[in-house]
């Protein structure tokens, strides 16, 4: 078979929060699912695979320039913002993609790498080795090599495969969990259901590899949002992923569930209520010792985190002081958090912080009544 051409160094469009400092490499493009209805995020593109050549020609690429970059730091003990200019100025876009990539990574500290995009574990594990082989002789310092995986896609590796991609290198996957109920597994088009998501977060376990599951609170609506706290719990009872991440359900425009959503066929939770679905949530968490984080800027809640089992009740309190609030301090609270004043509950006695919140109350005239549409707008702007 004839390969196309390299089109050049690419980069996909998202990568987990965690994910921040890592280099990025691009293995697919786009999601192979691409249904999931509430999922903005490769809606209107087609699925494709990159060649592992290609592949490899980008970690070089990034390796090439880490190779200018340490050479200039050793000559002058410092890179700044004109350096750089004066080092990229002659290259194409294309390589200063790749140089500026090399250079935020060197910046980040080179400790990961995240393979992008979607559900890298799609292709070949022969082929994944070779990419990781790579990654490992070029970068052999690297901690961490990561991917997002869909758990219908890891269910169908062999145990053998995926314990010889950990061998590799690949030592953590980010799987979109999003709910173990399947009824809300089902309406939302995820492709899953909650026995495929334990069964695919124990192979991860098994593998060797670190698991990191993602839960959407709200994403069931007003309608199935007991289930989705329950089984969502009992699911991840049963897996024990290291990680837990929650990430608030958000409807973007051009989305199914948007449309769902308009006309009436998807009931939308206000904060409050996704706030008791949460408490129910961790409630239902047990005999795990999963580390729960809330690192997305979506979420009501950035200080509910912590370590299971020690670390439970301190988290519920965090959620029981929000629904304990009057309706009036529950809104300064939304307010001030969506707009990134507020970390946690506490701070609502912050001086300085709590007139930020209520300037912008008095600027844009939100009363308890309106306060969720402000929220739904407010949150449409982090999609
Ligand atoms: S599998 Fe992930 S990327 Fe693909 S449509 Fe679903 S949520 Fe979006």
């Amino acid at each position: 078979m004839k390969h196309s051409e390299y089109q050049g160094f690419e980069q996909g469009p998202i990568r987990p929060p965690s994910e921040a400092t890592s280099l990025l490499i691009r293995v697919t493009r786009n999601c192979p699912w691409n249904r999931c209805s509430f999922c903005p995020v490769y809606k209107g593109t087609g699925f494709s695979l990159r060649a592992v050549d290609h592949v490899l020609e980008d970690i070089h690429k990034i390796s090439a320039y880490l190779a200018v970059l340490n050479g200039h730091l050793k000559t002058y003990g410092q890179i700044n913002y004109h350096d750089l200019d004066h080092l990229s100025r002659a290259m194409s876009d294309n390589d200063q993609l790749a140089f500026y990539a090399a250079y935020a990574w060197l910046d980040g500290g080179m400790q990961s790498v995240f393979l992008q995009d979607a559900d890298s574990l799609v292709i070949k594990p022969d082929k994944l080795i070779r990419i990781l082989d790579q990654i490992r002789t070029s970068f052999p310092w690297v901690q961490r090599v990561t991917s997002y995986a869909r758990s219908r896609t890891i269910d169908r590796i062999s145990e053998d495969d995926l314990e010889r991609l950990a061998a590799a290198g690949l030592n953590r996957i980010h799987i979109g969990l999003e709910s173990g109920s399947d009824a809300v597994l089902k309406r939302v088009q995820k492709g899953a259901d909650q026995a495929m998501q334990i069964r695919a977060g124990r192979k991860v376990k098994k593998a060797g590899m670190e698991l990191s599951e993602y839960v959407m609170p709200g994403l069931g609506g007003t309608g199935l949002s007991r289930q989705h706290a329950i089984e969502t719990a009992q699911a991840l009872n049963m897996i024990n992923p290291d990680f837990i991440r929650l990430r608030t359900l958000a409807i973007p425009q051009g989305t199914q569930l948007f449309t769902d959503w308009e006309n009436g066929n998807f009931l939308k939770m206000k904060d409050t209520e996704v706030a008791a679905e949460i408490l129910l949530f961790l409630e239902n968490l047990q005999g795990i010792s999963s580390t729960l984080q809330s690192d997305h800027i979506l979420n009501l809640f950035q200080d509910v985190e912590g370590t299971l089992p020690q670390d439970q009740e301190e988290m519920k309190s965090v959620v029981r002081h929000f629904l304990d609030l009057p309706p009036e301090e529950q809104m300064v609270y939304q307010v001030g958090r969506r707009l990134g004043i507020f970390t946690s509950t506490t701070e609502l006695n912050v001086f300085v912080k709590r007139q930020r919140a209520q300037a912008a109350i008095e600027q844009y005239k939100i009363t308890p009544d309106n306060i969720d549409e402000v929220i739904d707008q407010m949150m449409r702007r982090f999609i």
